[in-house]
C-alpha cells in the first residue's frame, strides 16, 4: 500500500509532480512488504496453489520496483505514478477473494488501499480508486470460486500487526512531513507577500497596513506623524539609458537611502514601479520636511556610488502630515501624493509639503 500526502495534483507544482514516484516508493515498497506477511500466512493456512504464491511474490516484493521502473520511463511519470496507485488498489481488491475474505486482512487492505488514495490529496482519487477495489474482486472471485472462510486465525492477527503499526506510522511521518514542507513555503509566501524582493521595503499591502496600524496608535497617543511619497525623477530615462539593471540598482540605491534615514517606528515600502511611501512615526511637518531633504540630497551623493557616466538621480518627495479629519491612510496618501504631483510639476528634484488647507 502506497501513500502520498499533499496537495492536490493540480496546484502542484511540475518538479514535485515528477519527484512523486520516487516518495511513493519506500511507502510503497513496506505497504506492500508488510502486507506480504498476512496474505502468506492465510495463504498457508489454506493451503493456497503455488500460483497464489507466485502472485504474492509478484505484489510483494516485485511490483513496487516495477511500479517505479515503469513511471520512470514514462513521460509522464505522475500520471503513471497515479495509474500504479490505482494498480494498488486493484490488487488490494484481488486479494481479498484470493484469501477467501479472512476478515481481518481483507478489512486492513480494502481499509488501507481507500486510505492511500486519500492522503495523496489528489482529488476524488480514493472515489477513483474503488470501481478499481470491485473490479479487482470480482476478477479475484472468478480465479479463487466461492470460497469463504472470514475467520481470523491468531497467526495472521499477529501478522497483519507489522502492517498496522508499520505502515501506518510510516504514511503518517509522511504526511506530517509534507505538513511542515507547506507549513514552510506558507512562509515563504506570506514573506514574499510582505516584502517586495528587489529592495527588501515592504510591499504595498504590507506597508499599508504598518501605516494603518501606526496612524491608529499615534491617534490613541495624541502623537503626529507624517507620510512621504516619493518617486524617482525621469526613472524611464534612467532605464532607456543605462538598462533595466542598472534601473533596479537605482530603486536598491533608493531604498538603501531611505533605510539609512528611518527610525525604530518609521516604515518604508515601494509601491510599486518607482514610487515608495514612508510614515515617520512621532514627527511633526518641520521634522519630516527635513528627513525628506536629507533623504533627497542622500541620493544625489549616493548616485556616484552607482559608477554611472553622466547619471544624474533625483527624487521628487510629497509630505503630508497625518490629520485627524483624515478618516484612513488612504486620504492620508492622497494628501502626500497631492503634494507629491506638485513637486513633479514644480521641476522635480524637490521636497513639497501639504497642509490641511492645501499644498504648501
Ligand atoms: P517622472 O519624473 O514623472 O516620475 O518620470 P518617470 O520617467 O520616472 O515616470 P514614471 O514614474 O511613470 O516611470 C516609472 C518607470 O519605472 C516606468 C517603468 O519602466 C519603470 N519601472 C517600473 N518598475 C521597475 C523595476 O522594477 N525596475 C526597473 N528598472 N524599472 C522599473
Ligand atoms: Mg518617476
Amino acid at each position: 500500500m502506497a501513500a502520498l500526502p499533499g496537495a492536490a495534483l493540480s496546484s502542484v507544482a511540475p518538479e514535485r509532480l515528477a519527484r512523486m514516484p520516487r516518495r511513493v516508493y519506500p511507502l510503497r515498497i513496506l505497504g506492500m512488504g508488510l502486507g506480504g506477511l498476512p496474505l502468506a500466512v492465510v495463504l498457508h493456512e489454506i493451503d493456497a496453489p503455488a500460483a497464489c504464491w507466485a502472485w504474492l511474490v509478484f505484489t510483494a516484493l516485485l511490483w513496487p520496483h516495477l511500479a517505479l521502473w515503469l513511471a520512470l520511463r514514462s513521460r509522464h511519470p505522475h500520471r503513471t505514478e497515479v495509474r500504479n496507485l490505482l494498480f494498488d488498489s486493484a490488487l488490494a481488491g484481488l486479494w481479498v477473494p484470493l484469501m477467501h475474505f479472512n476478515l481481518l486482512p481483507s478489512v486492513l487492505l480494502l481499509t488501507l488501499a481507500t486510505v492511500d488514495k486519500i492522503s495523496t490529496g489528489i482529488p476524488r482519487l480514493w472515489l477513483q480508486s474503488l470501481p478499481v477495489v470491485l473490479a479487482g474482486m470480482a476478477l479475484g472471485c472468478v480465479i479463487a470460486g466461492p470460497a469463504l472462510q472470514p475467520v481470523t486465525s491468531m497467526a495472521v492477527i499477529l501478522a497483519c500487526l507489522p502492517m498496522l503499526l508499520i505502515h501506518t506510522i510510516a504514511v503518517s511521518l509522511a504526511a506530517n512531513r509534507m505538513i511542515g514542507r507547506i507549513r514552510e513555503q506558507n512562509r515563504e509566501l506570506d514573506r514574499l507577500h510582505r516584502v517586495d524582493a528587489l529592495t527588501g521595503l515592504a510591499g504595498r499591502r504590507h506597508w499599508q497596513q504598518q501605516a494603518d496600524a501606526t496612524l491608529r496608535r499615534l491617534r490613541e497617543q495624541g502623537a503626529p506623524a507624517a507620510l512621504l511619497m516619493l518617486d524617482i525623477d525621469r526613472f524611464k530615462d534612467i532605464n532607456d539609458q543605462y538598462g533595466h539593471a542598472s534601473g533596479d540598482d537605482v530603486l536598491r540605491l533608493v531604498a538603501g537611502v531611505l533605510r539609512r534615514r528611518l527610525g525604530e517606528h518609521d516604515s518604508a515600502g515601494r509601491f510599486g514601479g518607482d514610487e515608495f511611501a514612508v510614515v515617520l512615526a512621532g514627527v511633526d511637518r518641520d521634522t519630516a520636511r527635513g528627513l525628506a531633504e536629507g533623504m533627497r540630497r542622500d541620493l544625489e551623493a549616493a548616485a556616484a556610488t552607482l559608477r554611472l557616466p553622466g547619471l544624474s538621480c533625483s527624487i521628487s518627495v510629497g509630505v503630508a502630515q497625518a490629520d485627524p479629519r483624515h478618516a484612513s491612510v488612504r486620504e492620508w496618501l492622497e494628501a502626500a501624493d497631492a503634494a507629491l504631483y506638485a513637486a513633479k510639476h514644480a521641476g522635480r528634484n524637490r521636497v513639497v509639503v501639504a497642509d490641511a488647507a492645501g499644498i504648501q
